[in-house]
């Protein structure tokens, strides 16, 4: 759950930068992992709506016509492994604009629209932990599929106890990812409820070629 309110200021991702291939590449080599892929998929997905929520409420607050209410615009969104939902007073115009740029931001380098500050508890404890499980590999990087199983043991475990104090950090780091992956399917207005209007926002996985990622990598070490 993400509520639209002001602009992120701060850099979220201060310590790595998302690799393009991160994905894929886990995938590829731990793909015989149960859900898996569903659980990177929802990371992505639900960065791409927070971004949506971002740039949904830049659009509404520059439009007050579109408020409702007692001048906050309250826009809420939750996350699925097969798109994600948005609640709040939005045209699926308006809607359909806001994922696409979106998606073209986050892809590009803006990985601070991945972050929403009142982000809730759509996602369990156990999925935190589950993507703890995901992302200790490229903390580790260790070759062998043996050592990538450990490395995920330990990560799940500081996961575990780290969790309290680790909050946001847990959002950054675990229940979002950058959505190299995905690609914008059907857009559709669900109607009304409770008084609220309801979209959902369906995205596919798109592979990404690992040829691709290299060539990436590539241009990364020689730019930088
Ligand atoms: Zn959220």
């Amino acid at each position: 759950m993400a509520i639209a309110s002001s602009p992120p200021t701060s850099s979220y991702f201060p310590f790595f930068s998302p690799e393009a291939a991160q994905d894929t590449n886990l995938l590829h080599q731990l793909g015989f992992i149960p859900g898996l892929k569903e659980l990177l998929m929802v990371r992505q997905v639900h960065a791409l709506e927070h971004a949506t929520i971002w740039l949904l409420s830049d659009r509404t607050t520059a439009n007050p016509a579109l408020q409702h209410g007692q001048g906050e615009v309250s826009l809420g969104g939750m996350s699925t492994e097969q798109g994600f939902y948005v609640y709040g007073a939005v045209t699926s115009m308006k809607l359909r604009q806001a994922v696409h740029s979106a998606l073209l931001r986050l892809v590009a380098g803006d990985w601070d629209l991945a972050v929403h500050p009142r982000c809730g508890t759509n996602l369990s404890v156990g999925m935190v932990i589950a993507t703890g499980l995901a992302l200790g590999v490229p903390w580790v990087l260790p070759r062998n599929p043996l050592e990538q199983l450990l490395g995920m043991g330990l990560a799940a475990t500081a996961a575990m106890h780290l969790a309290p104090e680790l909050g946001s950090l847990a959002q950054r780091y675990l229940t979002t990812a950058i959505p190299f992956n995905l690609a914008i399917g059907n857009i559709s207005a669900l109607g009304d409820r409770q008084g609220r209007s309801v979209h959902f926002v369906q995205v596919r996985w798109v592979e990404q070629p690992l040829s691709f990622a290299a060539q990436q990598q590539n241009l990364k070490t020689k730019t930088s």
